[in-house]
Formats: structure tokens, C-alpha cells, sequence
């Protein structure tokens, strides 16, 4: 019923093909101006890095009527027929290390949604000189581009990861009944553990895999779905990673799930739980999927929540 829009999002070029991708080129264009924004948290430098903005509908989501969804949507100024959400990832610098959380797609949605390796590039920072690849999950937009040709995009990096996710993604046999898009993701995430191959740590609880950085580990959406705790000093920033897709809609109403969700009650609860703390302890948050730099902190607004943007880091430009 919702299979034609779910696919909608898999372009003839893009997931339908999806180990083709594997050996396509890096050729997309450079932007003229990069798409990347600093921020410091305490010593720790985090920067936002774009990807790319991918149209996203009501079909995708369960729990709303497409009265409501174009409602909220509009309230918050944006278009109902043309939703366009971020697909970020986040350079930490913290001494001499280089974390990059999440790798975006590598052209998995097709090209027009592969600017991570240009935005990165921009920052100064080569592929060799990363030192660990978070990845917050092992869906196709946030690892898709941590291989090209088979080969690990970051040849120096240890590939961390939650264990559930690793499982999960990481057994064939998971998927062999299931449609041919969870098919394609799954064979996209094996092609990442292999290429990574010794080069992997996972983790199952809270950990701290760098000083000041700590997993959360925010189930649901997939089983090992993490988030990451960037903590120094008196300032810390949660980056959320796939607690909303649709911001304006998931934030006012939490119940709200998309069709990517693995555990869709699961990956409900967690954010309604994680809302709730971010909004009274007034954290910052870095989303994969708000718009860019998908920096904000979350207020409470009615009966749900809504994002403040944060405010630019003039010092740390
Ligand atoms: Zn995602």
C-alpha cells in the first residue's frame, strides 16, 4: 500500500541497484562554497558536514492523517508536498583524533545526494586522516559511503559500531524473507563490515570509545541505533543520530514512525523518552535528519516538542 512511495525514495539509479553503486566513481561535483559548520563543545571541535537533502512524504510515516501532517508542516513554514530533510554526518576533533559519526550515502540515493566527501574535503581533513568511522546505525545513508569500489572510503579507520546493529545487519539469513529494499540495505551493510573487516569495535551499553565521547545506545529504529554523547568541560552536545526524520511532524507528535523503522513501537518509545530528557535538561542535540547544520536544542510545545535552531558558533567558524 505504501510500497510504491517507500520505494520512491530508491531512484532507478540508486537503491534498486544498490551493490552497483559499490563500483560506481566518485564523480559528483564539488560545491562551490562548502557545506559545513563548526561548533566548539568545551576543547572538543565538532563539525556539522551535509550530504545532501532528501525528499521525504507522508507516505513514509505511520500514525498520522495527511490532513495533520500537512497541517504541521505548514505551521512550521514548511511545504507539505515537498519535504526535503538533511542527511548530515559530524567531524569530532578531540586531540588527535578524528571521528567522523556517520559516513552519509555515497551516492546510494544517487548522486545528487553524495556531497560529504567534497564538504569533508573542505574541512581539510582527508579520508586516510580519520581515525575511527561512529557509525550510529548501518542503514544505507549513514554508511553507504564508507566504501567505494568494495574498499574501505577510510583506510586508517577503526569502524565502531553497536553490536546489535553488526548482528542484525551482518546475517543474511535475517533477511531472506524480507522485501528486496531490506535486502539491498542488508547487503549494503555487509559490504561495509567486510571491507572493514578487523578494523571493527562494537560496543553494547553506554561506552566511551574516546575521551568525552560516549555511546547511547537509542534502540528501535534499528537494534543497535546509537546515538553519541560529546561531553567536555561544562558543555556537551547528544548527537541523536534517526530519532526524527520528519522533524517539524516526529517532534509535535513523537508517536509518529517512519517505514524504515525496524522496531517502529520501539524506535516510538525511545524518542518519547529521549525527548523528554533533552527538553529538561536542555541539551543540545545534532540530528542526522534536521535541516542542516541539524544543530538545536528541543522545547516543550504543546502536547509534543519543536527545535530551536542553535545559534551559530561565531568563534569556532
Ligand atoms: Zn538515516
Amino acid at each position: 500500500m505504501k510500497r510504491r512511495q517507500f520505494l520512491s525514495l530508491a531512484p532507478a539509479a540508486g537503491l534498486a541497484t544498490l551493490p552497483a553503486t559499490f563500483a560506481r566513481a566518485h564523480d559528483a561535483a564539488p560545491h562551490s562554497l562548502p557545506q559545513a559548520q563548526r561548533r566548539a563543545v568545551g576543547d572538543i571541535t565538532v563539525t556539522a558536514l551535509s550530504d545532501g537533502g532528501i525528499a521525504l512524504g507522508h507516505g513514509l510515516l505511520q500514525g498520522i492523517s495527511e490532513d495533520d501532517y500537512a497541517a504541521i508542516l505548514t505551521a512550521a513554514y514548511r511545504n507539505p508536498a515537498g519535504f526535503l530533510s538533511g542527511v548530515n554526518a559530524f567531524l569530532i576533533e578531540t586531540g588527535d583524533l578524528k571521528i567522523l559519526v556517520d559516513a552519509g550515502t555515497g551516492g546510494a540515493f544517487g548522486p545528487e545526494i553524495d556531497n560529504l566527501p567534497a564538504n569533508l574535503a573542505a574541512t581539510g581533513t582527508a579520508p586516510g586522516d580519520i581515525t575511527h568511522l561512529f557509525a550510529t546505525h548501518l542503514h544505507p545513508d549513514h554508511v553507504g559511503g564508507a566504501v567505494r569500489d568494495g574498499m574501505a572510503v577510510f583506510p586508517n579507520a577503526e569502524l565502531v559500531v553497536h553490536d546489535a546493529d553488526r548482528a542484525f545487519w551482518g546475517t543474511p539469513e535475517n533477511f531472506t524473507a524480507m522485501p528486496e529494499m531490506m535486502q539491498n540495505f542488508a547487503a549494503m551493510a555487509q559490504g561495509v563490515l567486510a571491507a572493514y573487516g578487523d578494523r571493527l569495535r562494537t560496543f553494547d551499553a553506554e561506552a566511551e570509545i574516546a575521551p568525552g565521547l560516549t555511546t547511547l545506545p537509542l534502540p528501535g529504529h534499528t537494534p543497535g541505533h546509537s546515538g553519541l554523547m560529546v561531553a567536555s568541560g561544562d558543555a556537551a552536545l547528544l548527537i541523536w543520530a534517526d530519532i526524527v526524520h520528519v522533524a517539524p511532524v516526529q517532534l509535535a507528535r513523537p508517536a509518529v514512525t517512519i517505514g524504515f523503522d525496524v522496531e517502529p513501537a520501539l524506535a516510538a518509545s525511545t524518542r518519547a523518552a529521549l525527548l523528554d530528557r533533552v527538553a529538561t535538561d536542555r541539551l543540545m542535540i545534532a540530528g542526522s535528519h534536521i535541516g542542516f547544520p541539524g544543530l538545536a536544542t528541543i522545547a516543550r510545545a504543546g502536547d509534543g516538542y519543536a527545535a530551536i535552531p542553535a545559534p551559530f558558533d561565531y568563534g569556532a567558524a
